[in-house]
């Protein structure tokens, strides 16, 4: 299916054959036991926290387009943690952005470090990453970085890693896996927030990593069941249905981004407009926290959230976290859906009201 186009992809992934008289896509299975008669491995489907149905057509479908085999989590962080947790010992060291989603740091800060690894934070630059990557067991890459949309090169990154004997993980959230397959590029796991552009609505929290090797799927599973970091049926069904949509969503999400961020790029009240090619995240800073709070407050089509990806344009000033080296005056813009001339329109009559 790979060499179809998105929107083919994303439709028809993880679809099951056909039954006769049986929906398109099976309905979510709500169980917590399932009859099971005899030893423990008679049946696929034995206990919730384990397997569940809906899980299995979603993950045919994420590993389909990522190329791999999926392993679908309750969060994008429950999905980091699955892939470093269970791997780092006291004395190991995690290579991490310090420039992408805050989560990771706070892991780090709160868990990993007093657990006695050490964490080297690195920004999202090639030749940073190589050379830190030096004695790491896991070098963590998210390319383009969240919210600063810096790039670097995977494959160059990878290989370095690997020559260390290092595992490499991407959180590919922004790009999704219509947008970039890190597991062609070498990556031992394709991670995503499925939160964001994946599922696109705003209306569920979910994750999932990629693998090529059996073996680390397996342990992905345990680590979902001895932890408990399961997505409900019925969040795996609505993500199922949702990234029907997915190559549609983008398609739009994309151009609006890009045409948001060419209206302002030539304005000399906005600077370090940046849209990175993919995605539908767009960066730029206004001079105040004053300042984007009036433009903010001056759209009509731009809800203010701390999210990205979905069919409703929204946006933050990111410093209100406090968690990001961002300028006080710096926007995560995040291009819906809604009609391009219509977004470009909101954005600049609430820009030149904001003055
Ligand atoms: N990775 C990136 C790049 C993110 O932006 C986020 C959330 O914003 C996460 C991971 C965490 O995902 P979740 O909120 O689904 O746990």
């Amino acid at each position: 299916m790979s060499e179809r186009g998105p929107s083919t992809r994303a439709i028809h992934a993880g679809l099951p054959d056909p039954v006769q008289g049986e929906p398109i896509l099976p309905g979510p299975v709500l169980a917590a036991p399932y009859h099971l008669r005899g030893p423990a491995d008679a049946a696929p489907y034995g206990y919730g926290r384990d397997q569940n149905p809906t899980w299995t057509h979603l993950e045919h479908a994420i590993g389909e387009l990522d190329g791999g085999e999926s392993v679908v989590f309750s969060s994008g962080m429950a999905a980091v943690t699955a892939v470093i947790a269970p791997r780092l010992r006291p004395g190991d060291v995690l290579v991490a952005p310090r420039d992408g989603y805050p989560g990771i740091r706070k892991l780090s800060a709160e868990q990993l470090v007093p657990g006695g690894i050490e964490v080297r934070l690195v920004p999202t630059d090639t030749d940073a990453i190589v050379a830190a990557s030096e004695g790491a067991k896991i070098v963590w890459v998210e390319t383009p970085s969240n919210p600063k949309l810096d790039e670097c090169d995977l494959d160059a990154v990878i290989a370095a890693a690997h020559a260390h004997g290092a595992l490499v993980g991407v959180d590919n959230t922004v790009a999704t896996p219509l947008g970039r397959r890190p597991l062609d590029h070498g990556a031992d796991f394709a991670m995503v927030s499925g939160t964001k552009s994946l599922t696109g609505h705003s209306d569920l929290l979910m994750g999932a990593v990629s693998v090529r090797d059996g073996a680390l799927a397996g342990e992905l599973r345990a680590w979902r069941s001895h932890t408990g970091a399961l997505l409900g049926p019925f969040e795996a069904w609505l993500a199922h249905r949702s990234l029907a949509t997915l190559g549609l969503r983008l398609e739009r999400s994309q151009a609006n981004a890009r045409a948001v961020a060419e209206a302002l790029g030539d304005r000399d009240d906005v600077s370090d407009v940046r849209w990175p090619g993919v995605g539908p995240l767009v960066a730029l800073t206004l001079s105040s926290i004053a300042h984007v709070e009036r433009f903010l407050d001056g759209c009509t089509l731009v809800t203010q959230a701390t999210s990205f990806g979905g069919v409703h344009s929204m946006a933050e000033r990111r410093g209100r976290w406090g968690t990001d080296e961002v300028p006080d005056g710096f926007i995560r813009f995040s291009a819906g859906c809604e009609d391009t001339a219509d977004l470009v329109a909101d954005v600049l009559q609430a820009l030149d009201a904001s003055v």
